[in-house]
């Protein structure tokens, strides 16, 4: 892998300048990432679909909506409404609807975002993960940002992509959670694909143009890293 692809955690952005910080993300991000929490799913109140629409209405890339929300079915409308692109959900908030949901985000026109807490095992979604576009597990606790890895977490990342390999399915494996210079060749390694970013990106700098330029650097280099002890290994 050369690149991860790489999301931006709006919860991060500073609010009293979203527009200018907007403008920075959309020339280097692949997607917005939206954090929803409803204070009863996670003890934290985050972002609306009042905001989301207005991300929408002035940013050229796509907008994920992570949903940390014990009922995402009253809210997958919503946020679709608002332009979300791809709706994700908490394997811990759906199985008892799982494949309802599913077809529910899919009919407003989304596509399909399943996430694990650190606790919840891979098996738990094993059964509709080939229904889903986008596999994101999370590395801490949801509920706040800057928080320590669970290290943990990084056999099911393993995990994940095996079974992905192993069935030729096609889901995306996002980080979501302590992304940042001391954990990219660690998720790398495991098969993570994608990262969403937040205080590894916007702790870096007070400027973000100058905190783009030294993220992209800092994965330069951890993926150049990760390429060369594979090469050595296979070598060996
Ligand atoms: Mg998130």
């Amino acid at each position: 892998m050369t690149k991860f692809l790489l999301s931006d955690s709006l919860m991060c952005v500073d609010m009293l300048h979203i527009g200018r910080q907007l403008k920075a993300l959309d020339t280097r991000m692949d997607w917005h990432h939206a954090d929803v929490m409803d204070g009863h799913f996670c003890p934290n109140l985050t972002l609306s679909p009042d905001m989301v629409k207005a991300v929408c209405s002035v940013s050229k890339k796509p907008v994920e909506v992570h949903l940390m929300t014990t009922r995402p079915q009253d809210w997958i409308g919503r946020f679709a409404e608002a332009g979300a692109s791809m709706i994700a959900m908490h394997a811990e908030t759906i199985n008892t609807a799982a494949f309802r949901l599913i077809g529910q985000v899919r009919q407003a026109g989304c596509q399909v975002g399943i996430v694990l807490n650190p606790a919840t095992p891979f098996e738990m979604i094993r059964h509709y993960i080939d229904e889903v576009d986008r596999l994101t597990l999370m590395t801490v606790d949801v509920g706040y940002a800057g928080q320590p890895m669970v290290p943990q977490v990084v056999e099911k990342i393993r995990e994940a992509a095996a079974f992905k390999r192993e069935r030729g399915l096609s889901y995306e494996i996002q980080i979501d959670g302590c992304c940042n210079k001391s954990t990219y060749r660690t998720y790398a390694q495991a098969g993570a694909e994608i990262l969403v970013m937040g205080s590894g990106l916007f702790g870096l700098s007070e400027d973000l143009g100058e905190a783009l330029t030294l993220m992209e650097r800092q994965q330069q280099e951890a993926l150049a890293d990760v390429e060369r002890i594979l090469e050595k290994k296979t070598t060996e």
